[in-house]
């Protein structure tokens, strides 16, 4: 097993939790990376990790990703993340979820999390019963409903801002976007591409979704092979199915300007952003442009207002441009531009957080 204390260090966290029922054989890690900006917020997932050892990796770098994108979207949340240790097709139970509650609850508000790979907002009506510590729970539950909805408007204003960067307006009128996965996220991206005047090329490994908007859009939407997306000759190549697909190999054959899309961490390794400067590529860092659906549950936090998260979902097209601006005057990658930003904005927060608000024995 690896040194906890050690890997905290290296990666800056601040807290780790490891949570264990025997009754409900629950097996959790928690871990906060950083709250300068307010308590940690992030996603609780469930996998059948092959080891604890990598179970706790994973939790470590999630987490430290979220005080990333917290601090990019202008939430008032840090970085955190769980994961329970398990199958989720066969060891959910009800209980299992009651008992991450207690400890999720435990945390006194110092940590909130919801939905991601492996649970769904059902299992966290569970753990809501045990702790007030959860969003995105079901709409019928007082949740905020979809995220792909302002996820989908996030990646449209990253698409505009680029085009702007690059081409002087923000118009996508004839541009040539290839979408990668038209799912929750994809669909509703190229609806409002047709709508802005672009032309589609798009893929899934589900041919139906793909023959769907075919149909729908026979003008501006056209489909290409899933192992082909990327290499198609396009203006922004947008991947909104799985991570992962900047590597070595396929990033030699992009034939676009630019990578704009809402799948969760689409460099394979960091040293793929900084191929992607050097090729000349454009890369608008993907947790800033899918930070739509942060937004909203982080809204449920202080009494949802649809509004609201429009509002702010449509910010990342300014902070898009602050980024893209920073890389160009540094010459930099747009990725390490984006952390820049942020450990910027956690000094100025950290500053002004000095102040007291009243009296507290504890400090
Ligand atoms: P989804 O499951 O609804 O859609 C994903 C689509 O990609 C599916 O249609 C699937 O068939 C397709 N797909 C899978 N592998 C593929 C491949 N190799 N090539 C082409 N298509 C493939 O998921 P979603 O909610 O639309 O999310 C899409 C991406 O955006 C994911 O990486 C997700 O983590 C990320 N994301 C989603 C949200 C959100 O609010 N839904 C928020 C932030 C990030």
């Amino acid at each position: 097993m690896s040194d906890v204390f050690q890997l905290m260090d290296e990666m800056g966290h601040e807290q780790v939790v490891f949570c264990r029922h025997r009754g409900t054989d629950l097996k959790a890690i928690i871990a906060i990376h950083n709250t300068t900006m307010g308590p940690a917020l992030g996603g609780c997932r469930m996998i059948p990790y092959a080891s604890t050892d990598e179970a706790l990796k994973d939790v470590l770098r999630l987490s430290r990703g979220m005080t990333y994108k917290c601090g990019l979207a202008d939430v008032d949340f840090g970085g955190g993340k769980a994961v329970i240790i398990g199958d989720p097709l066969t060891d959910k139970t009800p209980e299992m979820f009651r008992a991450l509650g207690r400890f999720v609850g435990g945390l006194n508000g110092r940590f909130f999390t919801g939905t991601d790979m492996g649970t769904t907002p059902e299992d966290f009506v569970h753990a809501a019963r045990e702790s007030d510590s959860f969003v995105g729970l079901p709409e019928s539950h007082g949740g905020s409903g979809d995220t792909s909805v302002p996820t989908a408007l996030g990646v449209l204003q990253g698409l505009k801002a680029t085009a702007y960067h690059l081409w002087g307006s923000n118009s996508l009128e004839g541009k040539i976007i290839a979408v990668q996965g038209t799912g929750k996220v994809g669909g509703k991206l190229v609806q409002r591409l047709v709508e802005e005047g672009s032309t589609c090329i798009v893929a899934d490994v589900n041919e139906e979704r793909v023959q769907a908007l075919c149909e729908l859009y026979p003008e501006q939407v056209q489909p290409e092979g899933v192992a082909r997306i990327h290499a198609r000759e396009c203006d922004i190549f947008s991947p909104c199915a799985v991570g992962g697909v900047i590597h070595d190999h396929s990033l030699n054959e992009l034939k676009c300007r630019a990578v704009v899309g809402s799948a969760n961490n689409q460099l394979a390794e960091d040293r793929h952003g900084d191929l992607l400067h050097q090729r000349g590529i454009l890369y608008a860092p993907d947790y800033l442009v899918n930070a739509g659906g942060l937004i909203q549950v982080a809204d449920e936090l202080q009494g949802y207002r649809e509004e609201r998260v429009l509002q702010k979902t449509r910010a990342i097209y300014d902070m898009l441009l602050q980024i893209y601006r920073r890389s160009r005057e540094e010459n930099i990658p747009t990725c390490r531009a984006a952390d820049r930003l942020v450990v910027e904005r956690m000094r100025k927060v950290a500053d002004f957080r000095q102040i007291l608000l009243g009296f507290d024995r504890k400090g």
